[in-house]
Formats: structure tokens, C-alpha cells, sequence
């Protein structure tokens, strides 16, 4: 089910407690969570997270005494509140700094949208007058150089990487350490990720960091591609210890569940979500913004 069929099921069934002219029965109650809970389950939501929101919904509405009307609000705020906790981990990702160098490394698999975003980012600080450079280590995937290139050029954002350099860890230490002695203050390294050998990929990911020591290291996941997301993320979680998280493809088919679901178990905010392919399709993520979107 994509986002936007959530969002009205969720609100169907919300309404169908709360517009009823009879007063609230703890049946009705049990109906309408029981049909978040499944559309939840069919976004892709971790099934504990589901059973957690939802009993955390019962105990907070169950246990409220208010009568009438106000217990009809008390159910919504109570709904909305719970799913904003689904996406909010409370943690405060990384500022950026002006006047001084801020290296922010990216981390994820090969098609998430790691080369996009690094743009995506780029144009957003340099639109807030920072002065940024693009840094392309990866030196796996034929193209990726020139993909950074024409992306970068094309928004005017100054770029570093290599032809000729196959160790991605010297191309990222030379290109953060250009920049720094050019007063560069946000460098955005783009990482390979690859799909296979992954041993080898979280390797690189931990020598990269050690050459480059980012301020603040984002993971980006692809928001379409269900449950396999928490365990993507973990695994990264584990070798770069990422801060943040970029949702990406969170426009057309996506469900966003098992992003949702990554955020929950690595405990890392979510700063942007991407939604589209163009650099302008990048908005910031606020937790009750997202939420009242969703519930239109
Ligand atoms: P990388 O391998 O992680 O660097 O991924 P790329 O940046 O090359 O992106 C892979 C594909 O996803 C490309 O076709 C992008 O245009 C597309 N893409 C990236 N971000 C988004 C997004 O937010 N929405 C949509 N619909 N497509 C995206």
C-alpha cells in the first residue's frame, strides 16, 4: 500500500469512531486499531513497532476518563501523537557550522540515490551560503564520477574526484583535505555501494571515516523497498555509525514502512526525505509535519 492509501485508511478509521453519534465503546476502540494496525502491517511497518503503537494507543485512551466529546479529540490527538513517535527518535541530528570545515560522509547501497542526494544537499546549504564541494570516492561503479560531475556542474557546486585514483579512501582523504586548505565549509563525500561483497564495503566505509573523520555521516535508504530496509540499516549502522538518514524515493509507489521501521530500530533521525528525481524534489523532515501530510 503506498503513503498516501495509509493516510486515508488510517483517517477512515479514526473517523469511524469519532464522527459516530453514539458514544465510544472500548469495541470500537479494539475495530478502529485493529485497522491501523493492518494498514500499518501492509505499508510495511515492523510488526513490533505495530503492536507497540497500538497498544500504547489503547493504554493512553482506555485509561482517560474524559467523557464525550473530548474523549472522541482525545482519540485523534492520541492516534496522531503515536505515529509521530513512529518516526520522531527524539535524537538532534548534527548542525552544520559556518566558518569552519563540516565533512558530511554518505553511506548506503548502490541505487538508493546516494549520488542525487549529494547534490540534493549540496544545493540546499548552498543556497544557505555555505560553501560547499562535492567529493566523489567511489571508484567502484563505472560512471559514478561522471554522474557526480554532471550533477554538480549542472548546479554550479564545485567537485573533486579521480580517473585515474582506484582507492576510494586516498580519493576522499585528498579531496576533503583540497577543500579544508580552500576554507570549503560543508564537504559532502559520496561513497560507493555496492551490492555484493558487503564484508568489503563496510570495510571501506570504517577507512573511509578513519581518513576523513565526518562530523556527521547519513545514511541514505531508499523509502520503497519494504522490510529489508531495518536490516540495511543496521548493518550500517554497525560499520559507519551513522546520525542521520535521508529518506529518498518517498514520492510515487513508496510505502515507507520499512524506512520508517529502519529509523525506529537504528534510533537515527531522519533530517530530509527525497521526493523525485530533480534536485528541487528534497524537503526537510519534520516528525508532525510528515504525519499531518500523510493524514491529509
Ligand atoms: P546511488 O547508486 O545510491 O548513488 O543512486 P543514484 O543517485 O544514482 O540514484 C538511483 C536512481 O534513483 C536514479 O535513477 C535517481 O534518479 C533515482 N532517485 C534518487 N532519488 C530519488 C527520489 O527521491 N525519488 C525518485 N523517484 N527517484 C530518485
Amino acid at each position: 500500500m503506498v503513503l498516501a492509501d495509509l493516510g486515508r485508511r488510517i483517517n477512515a478509521a479514526v473517523a469511524q469512531v469519532t464522527s459516530s453519534t453514539t458514544s465510544v465503546e472500548e469495541a470500537d476502540i479494539d475495530t478502529m486499531l485493529k485497522e491501523i494496525s493492518r494498514a500499518l502491517l501492509e505499508s510495511d511497518v515492523n510488526i513490533k513497532l505495530v503492536l507497540k503503537l497500538r497498544d500504547s494507543i489503547k493504554k493512553k485512551i482506555v485509561n482517560d476518563k474524559t467523557p464525550g466529546l473530548n474523549k472522541k479529540k482525545l482519540i485523534q490527538k492520541t492516534v496522531f501523537d503515536e505515529l509521530c513517535a513512529l518516526v520522531d527518535c527524539e535524537a538532534q541530528p548534527y548542525k552544520p557550522k559556518k566558518n569552519q570545515a563540516n565533512v558530511i560522509m554518505f553511506v548506503g547501497l548502490q541505487g538508493a540515490g546516494k549520488t542525487t542526494t549529494c547534490t540534493k544537499l549540496a544545493v540546499y546549504y548552498q543556497k544557505r551560503n555555505f560553501k560547499v564541494g562535492l567529493v566523489c570516492a567511489d571508484t567502484f561503479r563505472a560512471g559514478a564520477f561522471d554522474q557526480l560531475k554532471q550533477n554538480a556542474t549542472k548546479a554550479r557546486i564545485p567537485f573533486f574526484g579521480s580517473y585515474t585514483e582506484t582507492d576510494p579512501v586516498e580519493v576522499a582523504r585528498i579531496g576533503v583535505e583540497k577543500f579544508k586548505k580552500q576554507k570549503f565549509e560543508i564537504i559532502i563525500v559520496d561513497t560507493s555501494g555496492r551490492h555484493r561483497q558487503e564484508k568489503e564495503l563496510f570495510k571501506e566505509m570504517v577507512e573511509i571515516g578513519d581518513a576523513v573523520k565526518p562530523q556527521q555521516t547519513v545514511m541514505v535508504l531508499d523509502g520503497s523497498i519494504g522490510q529489508s530496509a531495518q536490516q540495511q540499516a543496521q548493518a550500517f549502522k554497525e560499520s559507519s555509525n551513522f546520525g542521520a538518514i535521508i529518506l529518498t524515493k518517498m514520492d510515487g509507489e513508496a510505502k515507507g514502512g520499512g524506512a520508517i521501521s529502519a529509523v525506529a530500530a537504528t534510533k537515527t533521525p531522519i533530517i530530509f526525505i527525497g521526493t523525485g528525481e530533480h534536485t528541487q524534489d528534497f524537503e526537510t523532515f519534520f516528525p508532525k509535519q510528515f504525519i499531518s501530510k500523510l493524514l491529509g
